[in-house]
């Protein structure tokens, strides 16, 4: 780690000699790296800027409602205060508006978070629904953030190859947006002109630090992630100062997510994050649109993909990986034959009948029909959806006997909340929504919380219908397991699917799942910006506003006179 640190140090101070990749993207998605070694470019006098509106987008990792919103209350993330003005209350600023109520989509975990964000489609629809997911008719399983796995193969492949763009079925807020637009550091940026990073193979390091040490963060120790974010913003000012502004900025800090999984004390310290690196940051940024003088034409939006929970940091709450325990020895139990935890089973260990996929607070498990290969060494057909009597039913039964009873591993008593199931359809039609097992039977989710009400899971029925229901809806599994969590219980009734960290996310809670959807405009007031925010977001915003909402900014005014054109 100490090795890193410097090395990322050096990249700092030794611009000269290191090198930046920034990778050019033309419209059709096609991508060529430009290794920019040796001498610093020579700048060019930034290009006259388009006329506006600008939308800038701050995307924030991890960083939940409440936690951003103390941050800026705190007085000790001047920036972001400034950017809104004077608290009116409700949400409402002097020049911002906070949408007090936004949620995500669920699992509210970053890869199916932020690819729903940047198309506006659910996972159902746009085909990427977690940090990880099995693929049934290629029988291929895609980890561009390993959770169950720790091979990092697909997070290179997500960092340098668009590995999230190219499995997402729904055009991007790019595509659709038609303007010039630049990424910093985001996954989802198919169709963007510019992408810029920091060097890559540190990046990958830095996830694969993340992956395989979890060294836990006291408070005021100084961290890598910190630096992650603190590097990609020079790359994106470079990027300006070379192409021009572009209309849609996104300015992604994975940072502070990262740092909150590994901190001993999560969310203080994740406040303590947003207000001493993320502010500075973002402080950086607005001064440099000041400094082009657009900040005037500029919407400055700021929004995340999950929350956090502090979790307890051992085996017994982290139901990990292993496949001698855990939700493997569950279906092991009643005889489904379970894929291994690794990216690429061997050829010999291709026999599987139960494969997992996991995102902190949810597990997808995917299914076999098991009449395709009865024996041990016989590949299952995948392509053929598992039976429901034979196949679905006898797995949840399983784990809500497991659940109670402990039987076969202790490990799983107590440890879930509910236990989703569905009548599996043939591969190609759409799937159907998820329902609730109850011991007996499938039960549709809102008949479910109707007979018992379920306020601490927001929205659960209409975020479970995005996930499960549309043609890619069979990517979350056949049994979807959510554990208990949430902060209304305690840390030691917590559980979830990875291996031992300090907080996670994914469930249907409110602290994992309201999120912050904020516009500011200098020269606007609140009260204009809730009318626009609200005839997007409707009266239940969520995520999937923010591509509608862009569109309707960049569309909002007739293009300004800039004094720099002719
Ligand atoms: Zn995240």
């Amino acid at each position: 780690m100490r090795r890193l640190k410097s090395m990322l140090r050096a990249t700092r101070s030794a611009a000269a000699i290191i090198f930046v990749a920034l990778l050019t993207l033309t419209a059709c998605g096609t991508a060529k790296l430009l290794f920019q070694g040796g001498e610093k470019q020579v700048r060019r006098k930034p290009r006259a800027p388009e006329p506006g509106p600008y939308v800038l987008i701050f995307a924030f990792d991890g960083a939940g409602y409440d936690q951003l919103m103390a941050a800026i209350r705190s007085g000790k993330a001047p920036a972001m205060a400034a950017m809104l003005g004077k608290d009116a209350g409700r949400g409402l600023y002097e020049h911002g508006y906070s949408v007090p109520d936004a949620v995500s989509i669920l699992p509210s975990t970053t890869i199916a978070a932020w690819s729903a964000i940047f198309t506006g489609a659910p996972p159902g629809w746009n085909g990427v629904p977690g940090n990880e997911w099995f693929v049934r008719e290629e029988m291929k399983f895609v980890a561009p953030v390993p959770v169950s796995v720790t091979e990092m193969d697909d997070n290179r492949a997500m960092v340098t190859d668009g590995l999230v763009g190219k499995a997402l079925k729904t055009p991007t807020l790019f595509q659709l947006a038609r303007v010039k637009s630049a990424v910093s550091l985001n996954a989802v940026y198919r169709g963007a002109d510019y992408f810029t990073l920091v060097d890559p193979v540190s990046m990958v390091k830095l996830f694969t630090e993340f992956v395989a040490d979890k060294a836990a963060i006291g408070p005021g120790n100084s961290n890598i992630y910190q630096e992650l974010d603190e590097e990609s913003v020079p790359k994106l000012l470079d990027s300006v100062e070379d192409h021009g502004v572009p209309k849609i900025q996104v300015v992604y800090f994975p940072g502070i997510d990262l740092y909150a999984h590994l901190a001993t004390d999560p969310l203080p310290m994740e406040v303590q994050y947003l207000e001493s690196v993320t502010d500075p940051l973002v402080a950086k940024i607005l001064e440099a649109y000041g400094k082009y003088g657009i900040l005037d034409q500029t919407y400055v939006v700021v929004i995340a993909d999950h929350g956090h929970t502090p979790v307890l940091n051992d085996s017994r709450h982290a139901l990990g990986a292993d496949p001698n325990d855990g939700p493997a020895a569950v279906v092991k139990a009643v005889g489904f034959r379970p894929r291994k935890f690794v990216l690429n089973p061997d050829v010999s260990d291709q026999d599987y009948q139960a494969a997992f996929a996991y995102q902190g607070a949810i597990a997808y498990l995917y299914l076999a029909d098991r009449s395709t290969c009865p024996k041990p060494g016989m590949t299952c057909d995948w392509k053929r959806p598992p039976r429901y009597a034979e196949d679905v039913l006898p797995a949840a039964r399983a784990f809500y006997r497991a659940n109670q009873t402990g039987k076969p591993t202790p490990l799983m008593k107590n440890t879930l909340d509910l236990i989703f199931a569905r009548k599996p359809v043939p591969a190609g039609t759409s799937s159907q929504e998820y329902e609730i097992f109850d011991g007996h039977k499938l039960v549709p989710i809102w008949q479910y919380v109707s007979e018992h009400p379920r306020p601490d899971l927001i929205q659960l029925d209409r975020r479970m219908r995005w996930l499960s229901a549309g043609p890619y809806g069979n990517r979350s599994g056949d049994i979807l397991l959510l554990t208990l969590s949430g902060l209304n219980r305690p840390i030691e009734k917590r559980y979830y699917f990875s291996a031992p960290y300090h907080s996670w996310h994914g469930s249907a809670s409110p602290q994992d799942s309201h999120v912050p959807l904020i516009v500011a405009r200098q020269g606007y007031s609140g009260a204009k910006l809730e009318k626009i925010v609200d005839a997007v977001a409707g009266q239940q915003p969520s995520q999937l506003a923010l591509v509608p909402l862009v569109l309707n900014l960049l569309a909002s005014e007739p293009p300004a006179k800039s004094a720099g054109s002719p």
